[in-house]
């Protein structure tokens, strides 16, 4: 018998909280629909790695310590090098629909962010048409012809890039509000194209523009951030809001497609919430405890996110669709040809790792690890680790006194995996309920640093999954829902063996109602290529 089919829709960092106020007061009819009648779930996502750590999880079905893919940037293995670690190349293993694909089951795949184009697959895909971090990836397609058709079609998606490196005017918002509505406008209009190209099982479309909307436009919602302006205008006050409701529109439309007996999952990957964090006063702190001979320059990332939108206007539209992936890269080179002397970090004994933001990172400078370590592993490191650890916790906010970290942690006591030794080896969890502008403690003093961000969003944990058709449940699901755990449900859905190297287990037990468990028990695992 055929199983049914799955229209799997992944609303990028749309926030639950938001969701669940905004359904009840009315402006969201489609996600209040899905709230009320179908299983829903909380989703624990991976732990201190919101900005990069999520997607790939879930594509993967591994911890951020195994796929290795947890921050914008990470340090380059025996090296003082960061480089950008989300692209898609670095994935591990394949994304869970190839499993599908390669038992039988036609997928089609739009716009799975961090996932690169199939090079064969029972189906279609398209990657970066329109995505927060296009630039992990050539905007592509499989068949390789697709994405030039639909671009005809729906024309690229308006906004290339979000990240300007600079605020914006109020009337650059304006226009950025624009295109990020008319982007969800093209997105459902090219996603129900995609719905009727083929006899798919498994549909998978993501919205990203909720992602955008919501690092850039939060301070408009507010009142509380310090960047509020309650004169700015009021479409921009309502700008996350009108981008939700225009994903609830088209979710709408796309349930509409699928009848009544189909299936729909949406998965909320994870939330957003004011861009509140200490990540700025990190190594100036350092600093003050003596542990770098000198400040790194606190403009390099930006230097390279500069230099890559500069680098864009140099290349007509249409290659740059092709080349955009590759811009960042190609800008690190250049960076790194006009600037040698940067190499601070070696007479460090710890420094603060770049472009980790609501949780930082710091690497102690190790001996035999790092290639000009100055700290000694065993004893000399454990207590170095200690050391920073009280020192971190006791920060307090100098202007309320209040605790400014909430936890401070080694990665093993939150992942284990191949990639651990590339973490950082301090996680530092900062409070997010206040902007931390200044910290003080008895031994540092007061550091004080303005917040040199240009986002006012960032990410919070609050993803959710709801399932709707015949064989899910309704009600809330107490069981937990793990980011890690979505692909092998998934898969259990389709009654595909779950590959052994997958962490997460499939949930199906409690999202399924009874008639569905004819298929095998949902930890069946089985070894896959
Ligand atoms: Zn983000
Ligand atoms: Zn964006």
């Amino acid at each position: 018998m055929k199983s049914p089919k799955l229209l799997f829709i992944g609303l990028d960092s749309v926030d639950s909280a938001l969701v669940r106020r905004w359904a009840g007061e009315g402006h969201l009819p489609t996600m209040a629909r899905l709230l009320a009648s179908g299983a829903v779930a909380p989703i624990v996502t991976p732990e201190a790695v919101l900005e990069g750590g999520v997607w790939p999880t879930f594509l993967t079905s591994q911890s951020p310590a195994t796929h290795g893919m947890f921050a914008y940037q990470q340090l380059k293995r025996g090296t003082y090098d960061l480089e950008v670690a989300l692209h898609a190349d670095r994935l591990p293993v394949p994304p869970f629909w190839e499993h599908l694909s390669r038992a039988g089951k036609r997928v089609t795949i739009i716009d799975a962010p961090f996932a690169r184009t199939a090079k064969r697959l029972n189906g279609m895909q398209v990657t970066n048409w329109g995505a927060h971090d296009a630039w992990s990836w050539a905007c592509s397609s499989y068949p390789a012809s697709l994405i030039d058709d639909l671009v005809r079609r729906f024309g690229d998606h308006p906004v290339p890039s979000c990240n300007l490196g600079r605020k914006r005017t109020a009337a650059e918002y304006q226009r950025f509000r624009e295109q990020l509505i008319e982007g969800v406008r093209r997105k459902t209009a090219l996603l129900r194209h995609c719905l009727e190209l083929e006899d798919w099982d498994l549909f998978l479309g993501v919205y990203s523009e909720s992602h955008c909307v919501g690092h850039h436009f939060w301070h408009f919602l507010d009142p509380g951030h310090p960047r509020h302006d309650p004169s700015a205008a009021q479409e921009l006050a309502t700008a996350i809001l009108d981008v939700y409701r225009e994903i609830d529109t088209g979710v709408a439309a796309l349930l509409e497609h699928v009848g009544e007996d189909s299936h729909a999952l949406v998965m909320l990957s994870h939330g957003m919430g004011p861009f509140y964090a200490g990540a700025h006063l990190l190594q100036p702190v350092l600093d003050r405890l003596g542990m770098s001979g000198m400040v790194p320059s606190a403009s390099d990332s930006s230097v390279v996110e500069q230099s890559t939108w500069k680098l864009r206007h140099l290349v007509p539209a249409r290659v740059r669709r092709h080349v955009k992936g590759w811009l960042p890269r190609l800008a690190s080179a250049l960076w790194r040809q006009t600037h040698h002397e940067v190499r601070p970090w070696e007479r460090a004994r710890a420094f603060a790792v770049p472009e980790h933001y609501m949780t930082s990172g710091i690497r102690i400078n190790l001996r035999g690890r790092e290639p000009a370590g100055t700290v000694e592993p065993g004893a000399e490191h454990e207590a170095l680790c200690r050391e920073l650890t009280e020192v971190l916790l006791s920060l307090e906010d100098a202007e309320t006194g209040r605790k400014v970290v909430q936890w401070v942690a080694r990665p093993a006591e939150l992942y284990q995996g191949p990639h651990l030794a590339d973490f950082p080896d301090l996680l530092v969890e900062w409070e997010h309920s206040f902007p931390i502008r200044a910290v003080r403690s008895p031994r540092i003093g007061t550091v004080a640093e303005d917040f040199p961000f240009e986002r006012s969003g960032d990410h919070r944990a609050n993803g959710l999954l709801a399932g709707l058709g015949p064989r899910f449940q309704s009600g809330e699901i107490k069981n937990e829902v793990r980011t890690e755990d979505i692909a092998p449900t998934v898969l259990e859905f389709f009654g595909v063996p779950i590959p052994s190297h997958y962490e997460g287990r499939s949930v199906g037990g409690a999202l399924f109602n009874g008639a569905s468990v004819r298929h095998s028990s949902p930890n069946t695992r089985a070894a896959f290529p």
